[in-house]
């Protein structure tokens, strides 16, 4: 029997990351994964879906080439070879699976293949073998839920319904694709199948899609994938559904849509399977943890989205950091309120921190700040103007507490608002740091002049 100082079970960002950390920081550690490496985010979630997304926005943009004087000549036309575009994807997934592969090697990591089970705190089953350890990290992630509606199980199981996972890896593009749910995975493949030219529709449950957002943000998002063709029904209660058929309710009324496919983007539950000896507590979201990532289980830890706090690959992996050097006597902890969350839509969405909203409810004295992308250089250039950034300040001493950007590349600007926000920073701080121009990221600074006074590029009355 082998013996480690720590197992890490699921080789996702979380456990991966947690892995490599523990071994650099001296333990000797086996890493258990029962599919491929990379977990959901490599190979099912994060990458297949954003490297699609690349297929589908150059396409969009190619669609639109006369306007920025480029011709495609006589009788040439685009379409999109999905074929081709899966393979991409495919090979983007396995080029970075391969890398992370190489990582774990390269930190002597043991690995094995297989789904592992624990028999007790020290002690784990893979295959027939049994390995211990002083410490184990749980990292198994989530699965798709399928609640409870008449026909779901049926209609998936006959391929009319496909999961995050099916809608990925599909052989044909649907012409017509009907969406349950109005989540952020729903929105981007929403985004997706509608720029490649997929009739799509979203059914929501309750009265707007993105609910956990600021109102700003969702509703810009709303119009402007009604504005691109994406049908959205609000407050439509499912009732069942028959091969590609969908019932639903609004308003006490029956609608039906057929579709060609289906998507199920109802939410995720956390994967406990094989841990049930450990008697470990938990809660509606998964498991409950301490802020070093303890179990109630003195010596086992649980990271990511088996946790279910805020199911994103940047929080399993921060979590794992957390875990491993919790282990190694170094007591840090996550200000979840600091974590940002993205949206690959076209815009994109940034958040971090309050919106509006949550922050007059948390009781600050709120000041905010938008500046629209309408005023940018650079987004004028691009031909990107939908958008804007807000900001959310506390009023006594100006500190950024939310900060919200809707833009073509919102997900890479919302890193300054994490770096500003996690040192504490103030729209003055924001203010009076020179950002380049041109860039989009001078929307941060002139909505931060337009929270201390006045922007410089917008008439403010
Ligand atoms: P996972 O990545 O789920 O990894 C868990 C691993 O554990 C899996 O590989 C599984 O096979 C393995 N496992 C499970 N049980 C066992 C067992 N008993 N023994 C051995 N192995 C086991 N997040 C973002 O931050 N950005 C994004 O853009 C983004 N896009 C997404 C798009 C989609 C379509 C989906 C579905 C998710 C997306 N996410 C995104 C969420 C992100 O994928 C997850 O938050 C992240 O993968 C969680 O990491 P994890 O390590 O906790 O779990």
């Amino acid at each position: 029997m082998k013996n480690y100082d720590i197992i890490v079970i699921g080789g996702g960002p979380g456990g991966y990351v947690a892995a490599i950390k523990a071994s650099q920081l001296g333990s000797k550690v086996a890493l258990v994964e029962g599919d491929r490496i990379g977990g959901v985010c490599l190979n099912y979630g994060c990458i297949p879906t954003k490297t699609l997304l690349k297929s589908a926005k150059l396409y969009e943009d190619m669609l639109k080439s006369e306007s920025f004087g480029i011709d495609l000549g006589d009788g040439a036309s685009i379409s999109v070879n999905w074929k081709n575009l899966m393979k991409r994807k495919t090979s983007v997934v396995d080029k970075i699976v391969g890398g992370v592969e190489q990582l774990v090697k390269h930190n002597g990591i043991d690995v094995y293949k297989g789904y592992a089970s624990a028999l007790d705190a020290h002690t784990v089953k893979v295959n027939d073998e049994t390995i211990t350890a002083k410490n184990i990290i749980l990292a198994t992630g989530s699965t798709v839920m399928v609640p409870d509606v008449i026909g779901l199980k049926e209609s998936m199981t006959a391929g009319f319904v496909v999961d995050s996972t099916g809608a990925i890896n599909l052989e044909t593009q649907p012409k017509t694709m009907t969406i349950l749910g109005g989540g952020v995975i729903a929105i981007e493949f929403a985004t997706l199948f509608n720029s490649l030219g997929t009739e799509v529709t979203i059914l929501q449950r309750s009265d707007e899609i993105l609910k956990n957002l600021d109102a700003d943000v969702r509703r810009t998002l709303q119009r402007h994938l009604e504005s691109k063709g994406v049908k959205i029904i609000t407050g439509a209660q499912l009732t069942r559904l028959d091969g590609g058929t969908v019932y639903y309710q609004v308003a006490g009324k029956e609608e039906s849509i057929l579709s060609d496919k289906i998507l199920s983007s109802l939410g995720r539950v956390p994967n406990l399977k094989g841990f049930e000896s450990l008697n470990l507590k938990v809660d509606k979201r998964g498991v409950v943890v301490d802020q070093h990532m303890e179990t109630s289980v003195k010596g086992v830890y649980a990271i990511g989205d088996m946790c279910g706090k805020m199911m994103l690959a940047h929080v399993a992996s921060a979590e794992a950091l957390i875990a491993a050097s919790a282990i190694h006597g170094s007591k840090e902890v996550i200000d979840y309120n600091k974590v940002p969350s993205c949206i690959y839509s076209f815009p994109e969405v940034g958040v971090i921190g309050y919106s509006e909203e949550a922050a007059i409810e948390a009781g600050y004295d709120v000041g905010t700040s938008m500046f629209p992308l309408t005023a940018n250089g650079k987004a004028m250039a691009e031909g990107e103007t939908t958008g804007f950034v807000k900001i959310v300040h506390d009023k006594k001493y100006g500190e950024v507490i939310g900060v919200h950007i809707v833009a073509s590349h919102a997900t890479d600007m919302i890193a300054e608002a994490a770096v500003s926000m996690e040192l504490e920073g103030t729209i003055y701080d924001i203010a009076k740091t020179v950002h380049p121009h041109p860039t989009l990221s001078e929307i941060v600074m002139e909505a931060a002049h337009g929270a201390v006074d006045k922007p410089i590029h917008m008439i403010k009355r």
